[in-house]
């Protein structure tokens, strides 16, 4: 069998048994197609099967095959039924000699075969191509097009599945999804081999099969950085949302040997936005993924190293060195570390959530999407302050609001002056024992599915937008003993640190503590995941800058 190479030509594939008769049809078909098409020739079904599975994963496009109908694995008629579920819209054409006409006509009237050709087919230019050039007229005017990107193949719903397209996508890698209740779905799996119940398919362009990978095997696949390419630098960034991307940018453009370390994909909260607004300079808007899209290019540009799928498990302090360690137990050493770890806001679960959210579904300071709230009747799942105040932000513009909430009542989680104040709007409703179990729609959220614990009732309701207030944590328990942090869990910096004017319990320098520096000398801190910091973009960019000056000063006296 001739390998199907990487072809962006769509293929003629021609098989059969008798090498010398393989070898003809594969000549003539080359003299005359081979400039606009693949030609790959096989030697037995169970080959030629194979080369049509391998053409199906890399995403090329089969126009015609010519099965001889005499094979002794299966015949060609049984052959082209198999390859038809692999490449359902290549036309297909059976080799027949004289004797096996009948068996040749009943195949086109029994299934679906376009043609048969009688062997010899000398002269080809009388015998062969007026009918593979008719077959090829007709493949072309359906819509054909090749796949050459990445595809996901997995169940619709699956948290997996939606995880590693998220992770393609947050990171800009193109790819395309193909559900498996959709037939070019199920053609894939098959021809991948593969086992239901192990999803998703990850197949690169070159049609390598990945089989539930994590995202660290997928970023090593599509090209993302992983591993540090030294062992110690000036700088280690962690995170890298607006903070660490801006720490990043300011740290190796001014001449640091720059590593950021990001355990998902770069772009943090703010990578997760349908919209920032209030971004200087964006009078429009700008998608968080395009604005920290353009940041880590620009970090990058300036020979910051960008490590994505690697966490950091560990901070210590060794002599003059910042040892960060990562979860399998690797370190990295640097002279500074900027902690840029953000906060993450807690998600709803439910199915349907995850897909639809920031297109109808929005968590934390989503707030930016009020305007576009105006005559509508919108939702909001929390019963803290953050969910009263949204209430109450949103009553200006939305013809309706009403607060989903688990407990029984308000008055333990949201503050009096709320509660009363919600109650004083004639357009906010308090729903109480109440959840979300499922959010539906298509390129948007459009209905919930609502369980109403006190009645024991599911109930199904029209729904634009749901805003989630459920709380965000900054996630640095594995800080515990290196750095300083207040109740919840924030790093605290700078002047925050002092005792009553005096220097820190434990601090080692005759100097105070700089602004965004931690309780370790070196180790500084940007961005949501400071204790008392604004929770705003810009502010977590200046403070990724602001860090990176305070940072010169530390090595200057180092
Ligand atoms: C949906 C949404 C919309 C928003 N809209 C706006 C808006 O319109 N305007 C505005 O000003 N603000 C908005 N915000 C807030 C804004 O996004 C945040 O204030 C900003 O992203 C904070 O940046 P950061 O870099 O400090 O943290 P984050 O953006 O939280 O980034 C922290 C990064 O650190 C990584 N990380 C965490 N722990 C580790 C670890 N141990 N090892 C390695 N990496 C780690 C995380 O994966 C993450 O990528 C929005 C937030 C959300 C969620």
């Amino acid at each position: 069998m001739t390998t199907p190479g990487v072809a962006a030509r769509p293929t003629i594939v021609t098989v059969d048994d008798d090498p010398g008769v393989s070898r003809a049809v594969a000549r003539d078909l080359r003299r005359r197609y081979g400039e606009r098409y693949h030609i790959v020739r096989a030697e037995s079904a169970d080959s030629a099967l194979e080369a049509l599975r391998e053409l199906k994963l890399r995403g090329q496009l089969v126009a015609v095959i010519l099965a001889d109908y005499r094979m002794p694995q299966m015949n060609g008629i049984e052959f082209l039924e198999s390859a038809m579920d692999i490449h359902p819209r290549a036309r297909r054409a059976l080799l027949t000699a004289y004797a096996d006409t009948g068996a040749a006509i009943d195949a086109i009237n029994l299934v679906d075969v376009d043609y048969y050709l009688l062997k010899p087919w000398d002269p080809p230019e009388e015998k062969l191509y007026p009918v593979v050039d008719s077959m090829l007229e007709s493949w072309k005017t359906a819509d054909q097009k090749p796949v050459p990107e990445i595809k996901v193949v997995g169940h619709r719903w699956s948290a997996r599945s939606s995880e590693v397209r998220e992770f393609l996508a947050r990171n800009q890698v193109p790819y395309r999804w193909f559900p498996l209740d959709q037939k070019e779905g199920q053609r894939l799996l098959e021809a991948a081999g593969a086992d239901p119940d192990k999803l998703p398919l990850v197949i690169t362009p070159d049609g390598e099969v990945l089989i539930e990978p994590s995202d660290r095997a997928l970023a090593d696949k599509v090209g993302l950085a992983t591993s540090p390419q030294r062992d110690f630098y000036d700088l280690i960034v962690i995170g890298g949302g607006p903070a660490g991307l801006g720490a990043a940018v300011y740290g190796a453009s001014e001449g640091l040997r720059t590593v950021l370390v990001e355990r998902s994909a770069t772009g943090g909260q703010a990578g997760q936005s349908s919209r920032i607004e209030n971004y200087l300079g964006f009078p429009d808007g700008v998608s968080g993924a395009q604005l920290t899209d353009r940041a880590r290019r620009q970090a990058a540009k300036f020979g910051a190293e960008v490590l994505t799928t690697r966490e950091v498990t560990a901070l210590e302090a060794n002599g003059s060195a910042r040892t960060v360690r990562f979860a399998d137990g690797t370190a990295i050493d640097a002279h500074a570390v900027i902690l840029a770890t953000g906060v993450t806001y807690r998600q709803l679960t439910a199915p349907g959530l995850a897909e639809l959210t920031g297109r109808g579904i929005y968590y934390g300071s989503a707030l930016t999407e009020a305007s576009g709230c105006s005559g509508e009747d919108v939702y909001i799942v929390g019963g803290a302050n953050s969910a009263g105040q949204a209430a109450v932000y949103l009553s200006r513009h939305a013809r309706s609001v009403t607060i989903l909430v688990r407990g029984r009542s308000l008055t333990s989680s949201m503050s009096h002056y709320l509660i009363q104040q919600i109650e004083g709007i004639p357009t906010v409703t308090v729903r109480t024992c109440t959840e979300v179990t499922e959010a539906h729609g298509g390129d948007h959220l459009e209905q919930l599915t609502l369980w109403d614990s006190n009645r024991g009732v599911a109930e199904k309701i029209d729904a634009q937008r749901l805003f989630v207030f459920i709380g965000a944590a900054p996630l640095t328990g594995w800080l515990d003993g290196a750095v300083r942090r207040d109740s919840h869990g924030f790093v605290i910096a700078g002047p925050d640190l002092m005792d009553d004017g005096e220097l820190p319990r434990g601090w080692p320098l005759d100097r105070p503590p700089y602004h965004l520096e931690s309780s370790v000398p070196g180790v500084f801190v940007a961005g949501d995941v400071r204790s008392e910091s604004a929770k705003r973009v810009a502010s977590a960019v200046g403070e990724g800058a602001l860090a990176v000056m305070l940072v010169h000063r530390y090595l200057e006296r180092l």
